[in-house]
């Protein structure tokens, strides 16, 4: 069974979900393309706002069960479940309210006559999301889109089939029409089918690489315009003067919130020789204060891993990081005793670069600690990384932060914070972190038509 429900915390299938046949496919592709058509293309900017803010009001109302589904399929605390649910309503709201500012005709100074470029919708789009946050990536891709006047077709992770289809109600039950978002439980070769379709104009995938890859050249083979939103290993430096405190402070909640299966998470923590002990010593500390159990407890602050496949991954990525040089300052193994995939914290140093992980993201609690001489040093370490997501950098100067931040080729780079997701802000990367932007002016200009008029 391709899409199905499995309790990270027990490891116990909870329920199981059939794909789609190709004439019902077929068929939820066509109420797509006439919704385009017929309907939502030619809503207002506030019949569209009233679904939208109607879906995030629905959503806050009912934030318990929406968070309890996520813990459930993907193990993430609750806590930090209901936090998603939170920030993607908000999204919901962002731009409902704000859509129609970003997408206003702009009017061009042409020598002669008049000229002006206005945004239009293209069409019907297909998402294939992931499950690490699995209302939060389809909000990102979703709201901006929807109220661009698109309509959206999604592909969720097969692991998380009851968040994908809590959002589809919750669309329906906000009273989008019928084909204005479409949960579609569809194999790969299906994906490819959808991809081929002629009434599909643009695709958008947030994933691994392989998955991108397959997807873009997909897209491309159709002439078809994608976004990707790929895997990163961002990298958390800490300079001389960075305050100390707070920079442990975010490296460990940088690195560990949701299990370490973020893209932005704090991957490689790179700190100056003249900090780098202390620092240590202190992140270590906290490290170890993890303590693993059930993450529908409030208590619980090690939540495990979103299946036993990717704690696999990961245990075999370490063992070849210690192959071939890597030293284990902490962690390093499963949590024996309880049933769900449970990995140790783990610190892993003196990786050098030609140990394969130091290329790698590493999806779960495991921090690559590096030392560096100062500055300089810190942002070649830093941009000698096969991807370009995020980054952080920690500073009592500001200036020097935005020095520093701007010499890193990454799309995003925090300041004295770890990675943030805000609906305000763009999202995205360079290099094998994909290309592209979600959210923001940036995200929501992707798939819309800048049709220029000019009045001669
Ligand atoms: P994944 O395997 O690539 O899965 C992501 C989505 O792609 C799922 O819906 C998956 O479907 C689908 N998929 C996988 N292979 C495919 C193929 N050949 N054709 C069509 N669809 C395919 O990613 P993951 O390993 O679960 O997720 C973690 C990765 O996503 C990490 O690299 C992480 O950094 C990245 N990520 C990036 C961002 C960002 O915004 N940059 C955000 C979150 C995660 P199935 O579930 O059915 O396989």
């Amino acid at each position: 069974m391709a899409y199905q429900s499995t309790n990270p915390y027990d490891g116990k299938v909870v329920k199981t979900f059939d794909e789609i046949n190709d004439r019902q496919l077929g068929e939820k592709l066509t109420a797509a393309t006439d919704c385009f058509d017929n309907v939502w293309r030619h809503q207002t900017f506030a019949e569209r706002r009233a679904v939208l803010a109607r879906a995030a009001a629905l959503m806050r109302d009912r934030s318990q069960e929406f968070a309890e589904l996520i813990t459930l399929e993907m193990g993430k605390l609750i806590a930090q479940s209901l936090g998603e649910v939170a920030l993607s309503a908000a999204i919901l709201d962002y731009y409902a309210e704000h859509a129609e500012a970003f997408l206003a005709p702009e009017k061009l100074t042409t020598p002669r006559g008049e000229a002006m470029v206005e945004s239009s919708p293209v069409g019907v789009l297909f998402g294939v999301e992931p499950w690490n946050y699995p209302y939060y990536q389809v909000a990102r891709f979703a709201a901006p889109n929807l109220m661009a006047g698109n309509v959206v077709m999604v592909k969720h992770a097969s692991n998380v089939p009851q968040c994908a289809l809590a959002f589809e109600r919750l669309m329906e039950e906000a009273g989008a029409p019928v084909g204005a978002y479409t949960n579609l439980f569809i194999s790969k070769d299906q994906v490819a089918q959808v991809i081929a379709d002629p009434r599909i104009r643009g695709v958008a995938l947030t994933g691994s690489e392989a998955a991108g890859a397959v997807v873009a050249a997909q897209a491309g083979k159709g002439l078809k315009k994608s976004t990707l939103e790929l895997g990163g290993s961002d990298a958390f430096i800490v300079l001389d003067d960075a305050d100390l405190d707070k920079a442990v402070k975010h490296a460990v909640s940088g690195r560990m919130g949701n299990s370490g299966q973020a893209c932005t998470a704090s991957k490689r923590i790179i700190v100056v020789e003249a900090l780098a002990e202390r620092f240590l010593q202190k992140f270590q500390a906290a490290m170890e204060g993890f303590k693993p159990g059930d993450p529908m407890d409030k208590q619980t602050t090690l939540a495990p891993l979103s299946s036993e496949q990717a704690l696999k991954t990961l245990l075999g990525q370490v063992d070849d990081a210690v192959c071939h040089g890597a030293r284990v300052l902490m962690g390093g193994k499963r949590i024996a005793g309880l049933a769900g995939a449970f990995m140790q914290p783990t610190i892993l140093a003196d990786l050098s670069s030609a140990n394969p992980a130091y290329r790698q993201e590493f999806f779960g609690p495991v921090a690559l600690f590096f030392r560096v001489a100062d500055e300089s040093a810190a942002v070649k370490l830093a941009n000698d990384s096969p991807f370009g997501l995020g980054g952080s950098v920690f500073t009592q100067d500001i200036e020097r932060g935005k020095r520093v931040a701007r010499q890193i080729d990454t799309g995003m780079v925090f300041i004295n914070s770890g990675a943030v997701s805000s609906p305000e802000l763009p999202f995205g990367g360079v290099k094998n972190s994909g290309y592209g932007r979600e959210l923001s002016g940036a995200g929501i200009q992707e798939f819309v038509n800048k049709k220029l008029i000019r009045v001669n």
